[in-house]
């Protein structure tokens, strides 16, 4: 019999989860997941690991508690761990304490990782301090959803003193009841209130206003759920506090396509600065069966690399044949940017030259002047297709490991998931070429289109696309240009 971890995913952003409930996603055999959880936090899943969904289908059917309860038995019977992963905290209104008693009447071991709830960590995104000294002295946290869906339950008289921060949660379509049962208990109509919905995420909208205008101000303005409904002075603080929206990339919506399955590293840093990141593979990256040969490397003074996948795809080859880095012992390493040697050096090889600016050409050149070598002692790692002419003029012997397989356009357009976005960010043209092939050249001149270095830059243009362009073809300069808007 397996065990089963209740997990708190956090409020949203998929940093907000515990040390120890990553670690078990990571370890998990069977992860049982929700609406709340971010499907972020599913990417750290293993390969083989199952992936149960129980939260609102397309149908909008929602299983039942009791399927889930037994869900979880039947999972435990058959995984050694199994991750019940939920949004928020487990047992702030997430019904961890039935599928705890629930384990336990039918003999199955389980552990709590709890998780940051949305009514405090929410509240903190929004700018709004759940207790401050002199506004607030506690808080109280209270479901607007009961069993008959009824707000009688509430005592409305013993909140109305506005001593203590309120936060309702699952409210969002009774806002006005709430609101008229407050000032009907004695509640000033001035006291500070909002709703906050998409807590954490970079879709996070507040609509603020005296408790009196609450109801109105949010019909004039709708939000969508998930939603908190927060009432007492502490919101006041908001203007202040309010650090996420004023994140540089906040309310930003960017598009990354690139070839290969691989996250973007530019995501999570733009991500961290606000913005709302949805990458798409634009190819499948494979490599070559029986490319790879060890006579390859006979009489070869200088490798050289154009990218992170073919240093992949060399070393793949390399091991495959029983064989380790002393192969590569005397000869020069060249890595045409500093991805591809970082990546190098995750086979513990030091690249020996890396060019000053990140392009093929440039790495000719390097190669050519820094080291003195005929073409035919060079050996270039490369994507199948066309070589660039100064390869060819220098007369290099060429290894073409893997190949960028172009993804179906249908499938790009699904990852885009026809939204709209206000900046996209090419580092090669490659991706350029699909992104545009798939949503139309139209749907990218509505974007700010940033690009990696001229070549990718070129072939933006050809789409009758204006970019904005890295100063330097590496990434880092990529995202300070993205940042900046290239000013
Ligand atoms: N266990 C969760 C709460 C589950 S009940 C927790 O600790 O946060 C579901 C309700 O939580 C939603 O109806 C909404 O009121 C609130 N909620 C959860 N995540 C939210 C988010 N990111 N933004 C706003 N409200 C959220």
């Amino acid at each position: 019999m397996g065990k089963v971890y209740l997990v708190g995913a956090g409020p949203g952003d998929p940093g907000l989860i515990t040390v120890k409930g990553r670690r078990l996603l990571e370890n998990a055999d069977c992860i049982v997941y929700d609406r709340l959880a971010n499907p972020r936090l599913l990417s750290l899943a293993r390969e083989r690991c199952r992936l149960i969904y129980v939260g609102k289908a397309a149908s909008r059917h929602t299983m039942k508690q009791e399927e889930i309860n037994a869900l979880l038995v039947h999972c435990a019977a058959e995984y050694e761990t199994v991750v019940r992963l939920k949004g928020g905290d487990v047992y702030v209104f997430g019904r961890g304490g039935e599928e705890g008693l629930f384990l336990m009447e039918h003999g199955v071991e389980f552990e709590v990782v709890p998780g940051i709830s949305s009514c405090t960590g929410g509240l903190a995104y929004a700018g709004i301090p759940i207790t401050h000294r002199g506004l607030s002295h506690g808080f109280r946290v209270v479901t607007a959803h009961d069993k008959d869906d009824k707000l009688t339950k509430l005592d409305f008289a013993s909140m109305a003193h506005g001593e203590e921060t309120l936060v309702f949660l699952m409210g969002l379509s009774k806002v006005g009841e709430i609101a008229a049962g407050l000032l009907e208990a004695g509640m000033p109509m001035q006291m500070p209130a909002a709703v906050i919905s998409h807590a954490t995420l970079p879709s996070q909208q507040i609509v603020s206003a005296p408790l009196g205008e609450l109801a109105e101000t949010l019909q004039c303005r709708p939000l969508s759920s998930p939603a908190l409904i927060v009432v007492g002075k502490v919101v006041s603080l908001r203007e202040n506090l309010n650090f996420f929206e004023k994140l540089p990339l906040f309310g930003r919506k960017i598009l990354i396509p690139h070839p290969g399955r691989e996250s973007s590293p530019l995501t999570e840093y733009f991500e961290g600065l606000g913005a709302k990141v949805t990458e798409v593979c634009t190819g499948e990256i494979r490599g070559i069966p029986g490319a790879f040969s060890a006579e390859m490397l006979d009489g070869i003074k200088c490798l050289a690399f154009s990218s992170k996948h073919g240093v992949d795809a060399f070393f793949h080859g390399l091991f495959a044949l029983g064989k380790d880095v002393r192969s590569l012992a005397g000869i020069c390493i060249a890595a045409v940017g500093s991805a591809t040697a970082d990546r190098l050096f995750s086979y513990g090889v030091h690249a020996d030259l890396i060019p000053s600016e990140f392009h093929s050409d440039a790495l000719c050149e390097t190669i050519r002047r820094k080291t003195g070598f005929a073409g035919e002692e060079v050996l270039f790692v490369k994507v199948r297709g066309s070589l660039s002419p100064c390869f060819v003029d220098f007369g290099v012997h060429v290894a073409e490991l893997y190949e960028n397989h172009p993804m179906e356009e249908e499938s790009i357009r699904a990852q885009a998931r026809g939204e709209s976005y206000t900046d996209m960010v090419f580092s090669c043209s490659s991706a350029v070429h699909a992104t545009a092939k798939a949503l139309g050249a139209e749907v990218l001149r509505k974007s700010r289109c940033f690009s990696i270095g001229e070549k990718t830059s070129e072939t933006l243009r050809t789409y009758g696309i204006m970019p904005i362009q890295a100063q330097r073809a590496d990434l880092q300069t990529l995202a300070q240009t993205v940042m900046t808007g290239g000013k």
